[in-house]
C-alpha cells in the first residue's frame, strides 16, 4: 500500500482513486480499517519541523557580548597569573549559560504547550456518519469534507466541490484563490494546476466539497518541503528588540569607556593587573546584559497566565499590547451573547404564535398569542414555515444525561427545536424530502438554501436574515395554504416588532424549482414564496455585562460589529450598557449599519466610527474599513471574528482575536490571541493581565537598571580619582547574578495591583522609562554610589583591611537592592499598604538573599573565592541602616510624583 502513495492522484479519475485506497465515497473507512491506517502510517503530522535542540540552544547562550568579554577577561586574568579569578570568572560563564538555558527552556515550554493545545480539526465521514476529528488522526482513504474557513489537513483528491476555491499562498505562494472540483488534471499538471487536489496546510477561503485524503503527514505536499511551518513562537516582540538594541548601544558605550579607563589608568602609570580589573569591572557591571532574557520570561509568564484564563496567545507581541487596548470591537452572536438561541416568537399566515420551553430541549409549546387567530394545527403556512427551518438546516443537537449539546450553528438548532416543538419529526421529513443540493450560509449573503426533491418536485428552501428574504419573495403563504401578493412594508414592521425586543429574526421561504439544475444564487433571487419568521431570543452574558463595565471604567470603548439586524443589536446593546462617551445607546448615539458605512467614504466614516457603539448588519469586509479608521485616530485596536473573510480585519488590528469554539482555521491563523471560550470577558481578563504584565516590566526595568549604573558610577569614581577599587569584578558578578535571580525575578510574580482597570491606557507611543522612572533610576544609582563608596572609605580610614571593607560595600550594595525591591513592587503605593504577603515571592528572595550574603561573607571557601571578610554586628546596622534610609527615601520620592503605571 506504501507505494500507492506515490501516485499521480491527480489526474486520475476520483473513482480509481477510492478505488486503489479501497474506500467509500459515500461511507468512508471503517473504525478498524481506520485504525489499522493509523497504526500503518502513523499520525497526520509533519515532524521534519527543525526546532533547535537542547545542545544548539545551550551553546547559544554562549553567544553573548558579555560573555566574550567574560571569556577574554578570563584567559587575560589567566596569563597574568591570577588562577583564582581566571577560573571564578569561566564558572560564573557556565553557570551564566545554565542559568539563561533553563530559563529559555521554560520560556520555550510555555510556548509550545501552548501551540500543542491549539489543535487543528477536521470533518470526516467514517462509516457513514460525519464526524469531526483531531487532524493528526486522518489517515490515507478518509473522506474529508472542505467548507469555508477550513485548514486543509491533508493532502485530498476532490471528488466533488462546490465552487469550492482554496487558498494556497502557504504552498505555492499564490495569493488568489484557486478553484477546484473533481476533475481530474493533466498528467503534465504542476502543483499550482493540480486542481482536483486540495493541499495539506491550505486555507478553504470559499464553498464547498469533498474528497479523498491520498497523504498525510510528512508524505504530503507541505511535509515533503517540510521546515516551512511556523508553529512555535519567535521568542522577541517589539519590546525585546527594543531593549535587545539598547544593552547593544550601552555596550559599546560601556566598552569604550572601559578601554578609556584602562588608557588613562596606563597614563598614570599604575599597575596593570589592577587597571585592567578595573576596566573589567566596569564593564561587567555597567551591561545590564540580563535585562533581555528577563523580559522575554516575564512575558512568557503572562503569556501562561493568559492561557489560564482561556486567552491563547498566538503572537508573543500582543502580549505588550493587549495592556494598551484602547477599543475593543466584539462580535455580538456568542461572544457577548450566550449563543443559546431559543426561539420564543412566529409570526406565519398572518398570526403571531408564542413558544414555550427554553434552552434545546424538545418540551414547550405552541400557541396562537391572540383569541381568534387560527388554531396552530390548522395554519399551513405555519407548518411549511416550521419544515423549512428543519430541513433547511445542519444543526444536530445530541442529548445525553440531561445535557443538551448542539453541533454546529445555534440558530439553526433552535429553528430545529421549534419545529420539534410543533411535532414534526426530523427523520420523516428527510425521507419524504431528501436534500439534493444546498447554499451553504455566508455570513456576506446572510441566507441559506437547500434544494429537496418531494412528489417529484425540486422544491429549495431558504432562511436568512429577515429584510434579504423579503426582498426575494413576490408572494406570502397564507394560514390556509393559498398564496397573497407580498405586503413588504407589514413584514419588515413585524419584523421590527420582534427585533426590538432584542430577538434574532430569519425569515423562512419556499420556491419549486425546474428539474435538471444545479442550485445557483440566481434561482433564489426571485419569485420566492414567503413563509413566515421567526423570533429567537440570544440573551447577553452577565460577565459580558459586568467586563463591559470593567472597560468603560479603564477608558476602553466597547463596539459591538455584528451582523445580525440593527434594530436587534441595538436591544443586546442596550442591555450590556454600551455606549460610554457620555452618550446613551437608543437615545443620543446611534447604531451605524453596513448599508451606512457602504455609502460613506473613509473620511466620513473616519468622523463617525468613534462616537458609535454598535454597527449592525456589517460584512466582513467593512470591518477591517473600521478597524482602519479607528487606527487612524491612533487607537490601539482589538478585534473579533471567526470567519474566513474577517482574516484580513484581524490580521490588521492591534490585536486580532479569533474564536477558538466557533471560529474558522483562517481566523485562529490570522489571529494574535484565540479565546478557547469565546467569551467576550475574557478578552476584558487578558487586557487586564497584559496591563499587569507590562507594569511588572516596567517594575524589574526600574528596579534592575540602577544596580548597573550604581556599579558603574562606583568604578568610576575610582577610576578617576585613582582610588582602590571599592568593588572587584568577582564580586561585581557575584552581585549581578544573585541579585537578578533572587531578587528582581520575584517582580514576575507581582499580583495585577487593585486600582489597574481604573487607569486610562498606556499610550503606544509612549517610552517604556518615563520621567518619573528616571529620575527613580537615578536616585537609586546614587544612593548606591554614595552608600558603597562612603562605607567602603570609612572603613579604610578606620583602619580596617581593603577586604573587609569591600565585604561592606558587597553587602551595602545587596542590602540597597533588596530593600530597594520592596519599594518597586509598585510606583504609587507603598508595601504596607500593598501588605507584605500580598507577593510573599519578595520576601521569600529576601529572605534567601541574606543567607547567601550571610554565606558570601563567613563561609572560608566563599572568603577564599570573593577575597570576603567577617562583618561584625556594627557593621551589620550601618549596612542595614543604609538599606532603610535607602528605602524611605524612594518611598518619599513616591509621595512627590505621582507615577500612572
Ligand atoms: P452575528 O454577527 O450575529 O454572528 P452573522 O453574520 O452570523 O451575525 O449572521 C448575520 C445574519 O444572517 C443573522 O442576523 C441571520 O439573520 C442570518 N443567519 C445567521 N445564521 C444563519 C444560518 N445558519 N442560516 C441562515 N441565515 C443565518
Ligand atoms: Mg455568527
Amino acid at each position: 500500500m506504501e507505494s500507492l502513495l506515490e501516485k499521480h492522484w491527480y489526474h486520475m479519475p476520483a473513482e480509481e482513486v477510492a478505488d486503489l485506497l479501497d474506500t467509500d465515497p459515500e461511507k468512508g473507512l471503517d473504525q478498524f480499517e481506520s485504525e489499522r491506517r493509523l497504526k500503518n502510517f502513523g499520525p497526520n503530522v509533519i515532524s521534519g519541523k527543525k526546532q533547535a535542540t537542547a545542545l544548539q540552544r545551550l551553546l547559544l547562550q554562549f553567544h553573548q557580548p558579555l560573555v566574550y568579554i567574560l571569556i577574554v577577561a578570563g584567559i587575560i586574568t589567566a596569563a597574568l597569573g591570577e588562577w583564582v579569578d581566571s577560573s571564578v570568572i569561566l564558572a560564573v560563564v557556565l553557570v551564566n549559560a545554565l542559568v539563561g538555558f533553563f530559563q529559555e527552556s521554560k520560556a520555550v515550554k510555555a510556548l509550545n504547550s501552548l501551540a500543542a493545545s491549539m489543535h487543528v480539526e477536521a470533518t470526516v465521514i467514517r462509516a457513514g456518519e460525519t464526524l469531526r476529528l483531531d487532524a493528526a488522526d486522518i489517515v490515507p482513504g478518509d473522506i474529508i469534507i472542505l467548507r469555508s474557513g477550513d485548514k486543509v489537513p491533508a493532502d485530498v483528491r476532490i471528488v466533488r466541490g462546490k465552487e469550492l476555491r482554496v487558498d494556497e499562498s502557504t504552498l505555492t505562494g499564490e495569493s488568489v484563490p484557486v478553484e477546484k472540483n473533481g476533475t481530474p488534471a493533466d498528467h503534465d499538471a504542476v502543483l499550482a494546476d493540480r486542481t482536483s487536489m486540495a493541499f495539506a496546510g491550505t486555507l478553504v477561503s470559499y464553498g464547498q466539497g469533498y474528497g479523498i485524503v491520498v497523504a498525510t503527514g510528512n508524505k504530503t505536499e507541505i511535509g515533503r518541503i517540510s521546515g516551512m511551518i511556523d508553529a512555535a513562537e519567535e521568542l522577541d516582540t517589539p519590546l525585546t528588540r527594543k531593549i535587545t538594541r539598547f544593552s547593544h548601544i550601552l555596550l559599546v558605550a560601556i566598552l569604550a569607556l572601559a578601554g578609556a579607563s584602562f588608557a588613562l589608568g596606563m597614563m598614570r602609570a599604575q599597575p596593570v593587573t589592577e587597571t585592567f580589573m578595573a576596566a573589567v569591572a566596569l564593564a561587567v557591571g555597567a551591561i545590564p546584559e540580563g535585562l533581555p532574557a528577563a523580559v522575554t520570561i516575564i512575558l512568557a509568564l503572562g503569556v501562561s497566565r493568559m492561557a489560564e484564563k482561556k486567552a491563547i496567545i498566538r503572537k508573543l507581541p500582543a502580549v505588550e499590547t493587549l495592556g494598551g487596548t484602547t477599543v475593543i470591537c466584539s462580535d455580538k452572536t456568542g461572544t457577548l451573547t450566550e449563543n443559546q438561541m431559543t426561539v420564543q416568537e412566529i409570526h406565519s399566515g398572518d398570526s403571531f404564535y408564542d413558544v414555550t420551553g427554553t434552552g434545546y430541549s424538545s418540551q414547550g409549546e405552541l400557541a396562537s398569542r391572540e383569541a381568534g387567530s387560527m388554531p396552530v394545527t390548522e395554519n399551513t403556512a405555519l407548518r411549511e414555515c416550521l419544515r423549512a427551518g428543519m430541513l433547511c438546516n445542519d444543526a444536530v443537537i445530541r442529548h445525553s444525561d440531561d445535557q443538551y449539546t448542539v453541533e454546529g450553528d445555534p440558530t439553526e438548532a433552535a429553528l430545529l427545536v421549534s419545529a420539534l416543538k410543533y411535532g414534526l419529526s426530523r427523520k420523516d421529513e428527510n425521507a419524504n424530502a431528501p436534500r439534493k443540493d444546498e447554499l451553504p450560509f455566508e455570513s456576506e449573503m446572510q441566507y441559506m438554501v437547500t434544494l429537496h426533491r418531494e412528489d417529484d418536485r425540486n422544491v429549495a428552501y431558504m432562511k436568512g436574515a429577515a429584510e434579504k428574504i423579503f426582498d426575494y419573495c413576490s408572494k406570502v403563504m397564507n394560514a390556509d395554504g393559498t398564496l397573497s401578493d407580498i405586503d413588504r412594508k407589514h413584514m419588515v414592521a413585524i419584523q421590527h416588532e420582534l427585533a426590538s425586543k432584542g430577538l434574532r429574526v430569519l425569515a423562512l421561504a419556499r420556491k419549486e424549482l425546474p428539474d435538471g439544475k444545479e442550485l445557483g444564487h440566481e434561482d433564489v433571487a426571485e419569485g420566492m414564496i414567503l413563509l413566515g419568521v421567526q423570533g429567537m431570543i440570544d440573551p447577553p452574558r452577565e460577565e459580558a455585562k459586568r467586563a463591559v463595565g470593567t472597560c468603560l471604567r479603564a477608558g476602553i470603548r466597547v463596539k459591538m460589529i455584528t451582523g445580525d439586524h440593527a434594530v436587534t443589536a441595538e436591544a443586546i446593546g442596550m442591555m450590556l450598557g454600551l455606549g460610554g462617551d457620555g452618550c446613551t445607546l437608543g437615545r443620543d448615539c446611534p447604531v451605524l449599519t453596513g448599508k451606512e458605512i457602504g455609502e460613506m467614504t473613509d473620511r466620513q466614516l473616519r468622523e463617525r466610527v468613534q462616537g458609535v457603539p454598535v454597527f449592525a448588519r456589517v460584512s466582513p469586509e467593512q470591518k477591517l474599513r473600521l478597524v482602519m479608521a479607528l487606527q487612524s485616530h491612533g487607537e490601539v485596536c482589538a478585534m473579533t471574528g471567526d470567519g474566513v473573510n474577517d482574516a484580513p480585519a484581524l490580521k490588521q488590528a492591534d490585536i486580532g482575536i479569533a474564536m477558538g469554539i466557533s471560529g474558522t482555521e483562517a481566523a485562529k491563523e490570522a489571529a494574535d490571541m484565540v479565546l478557547t471560550d469565546d467569551n467576550f470577558s475574557t478578552i476584558e481578563a487578558a487586557v487586564e493581565e497584559g496591563r499587569g504584565v507590562f507594569a511588572n516590566l516596567v517594575k524589574f526595568i526600574a528596579w534592575t537598571l540602577p544596580t548597573n549604573a550604581g556599579e558603574g558610577l562606583v568604578i568610576l569614581t575610582a577610576i578617576l580619582f585613582g582610588a582602590t577599587l571599592p568593588i572587584l569584578p568577582l564580586q561585581i558578578l557575584w552581585i549581578n547574578m544573585t541579585t537578578a535571580g533572587c531578587l528582581g525575578m520575584m517582580l514576575a510574580f507581582e499580583p495585577k495591583e487593585p486600582g489597574i482597570m481604573e487607569r486610562t491606557p498606556r499610550r503606544p507611543d509612549r517610552p517604556i522609562l518615563d520621567k518619573v522612572i528616571l529620575s527613580r533610576i537615578a536616585l537609586v544609582s546614587v544612593l548606591l554610589l554614595i552608600a558603597a563608596f562612603g562605607l567602603f572609605k570609612w572603613e579604610l580610614l578606620g583602619g580596617a583591611s581593603v577586604e573587609k571593607a569591600r565585604t561592606m560595600a558587597v553587602n551595602v550594595f545587596v542590602a540597597v537592592e533588596a530593600f530597594y525591591l520592596f519599594n518597586s513592587r509598585s510606583f504609587r503605593s507603598s508595601p504596607f499598604t500593598l501588605g507584605f504577603m500580598s507577593n510573599p515571592w519578595v520576601p521569600a528572595g529576601f529572605g534567601i538573599m541574606a543567607v547567601l550574603q550571610l554565606l558570601y561573607t563567613y563561609a572560608p571557601f566563599m572568603q577564599n573565592i570573593f577575597q570576603s571578610a567577617p562583618l561584625d554586628f556594627l557593621d551589620w546596622l550601618k549596612i542595614i541602616g543604609c538599606g532603610i534610609i535607602a528605602f524611605l527615601l524612594v518611598e518619599a520620592d513616591k509621595k512627590r510624583v505621582e507615577s500612572d503605571i
